[in-house]
């Protein structure tokens, strides 16, 4: 988890209850020693500042471009993005998927919304919690769209990297974090259609 800022406890939790060690990731020897990494919502222009002084950002470009696996949701999105439209000019976006993004894209006033959405290779829809979540408004070639809202990304993948413009932490589902650890190989004999194991505790808690 990198625990700079955000919304990292509910993953945390979820990844422990699928079985994971995990570990808070705060600096660079942490991030030496994880084989993954979940980059979570909050606020990407205090997490990129924050980066760049802990010096972990130009080792987590390197580690993202060598094949990392990383999911990133919301705020952990617009890190891994290519192209912010609507960035500070000191902030930092590490291009490990080819996708603009305009970070407060749902609008300032209605910033917040649920919606049940369908994802390619789920057999029932995932209900999504959008917390002043990023509009993804490109993307390129090699980037797979698995759900879209109103036509725009909202879930992507990369190889081993999946980020999402939603809190899939907030939803008592854990499917999207089964797939993504099973897709990496770091969670073996279990598939993302296995149950919903956490019991469905709506968003509310959450403000980020
Ligand atoms: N829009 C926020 C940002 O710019 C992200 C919000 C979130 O992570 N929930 O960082």
């Amino acid at each position: 988890m990198l625990a700079l800022q955000g919304a990292f406890a509910a993953h945390e939790a979820i990844l422990r209850t699928l079985g994971c060690e995990t570990r808070q990731v705060r600096n660079t020897r942490h991030l030496v020693e994880v084989d993954a990494l979940v980059v979570p919502g909050g606020e990407s222009t205090t997490m990129s500042n924050l980066l760049a002084r802990s010096e972990m950002l130009t080792m987590l470009h390197a580690k993202a471009l060598g094949g990392l696996p990383i999911f990133g949701t919301c705020a952990g999105l617009i890190l891994m993005a290519s192209e912010i439209c609507d960035g500070r000019d000191d902030q930092h976006a590490l291009g490990v998927l080819d996708m603009a993004v305009s970070r407060n894209g749902y609008g300032r006033q209605i910033d917040s919304f649920e919606t049940d959405i369908e994802v390619r290779g789920l057999d029932a829809p995932f209900h999504a919690v959008f917390i002043r979540s990023p509009v993804v408004t490109r993307v390129g070639p090699d980037v797979e769209v698995l759900a879209e809202v109103d036509g725009n990304p909202v879930l992507c993948r990369k190889g081993p990297v999946t980020v999402t413009a939603f809190h899939p932490e907030l939803s008592g589902d854990d499917r999207l974090h089964r797939r993504w650890l099973s897709q990496t190989g770091i969670l073996r004999h279990s598939s993302a259609q296995d149950g919903r194991g956490l019991g469905r505790s709506r968003a509310g808690a959450q403000t980020e």
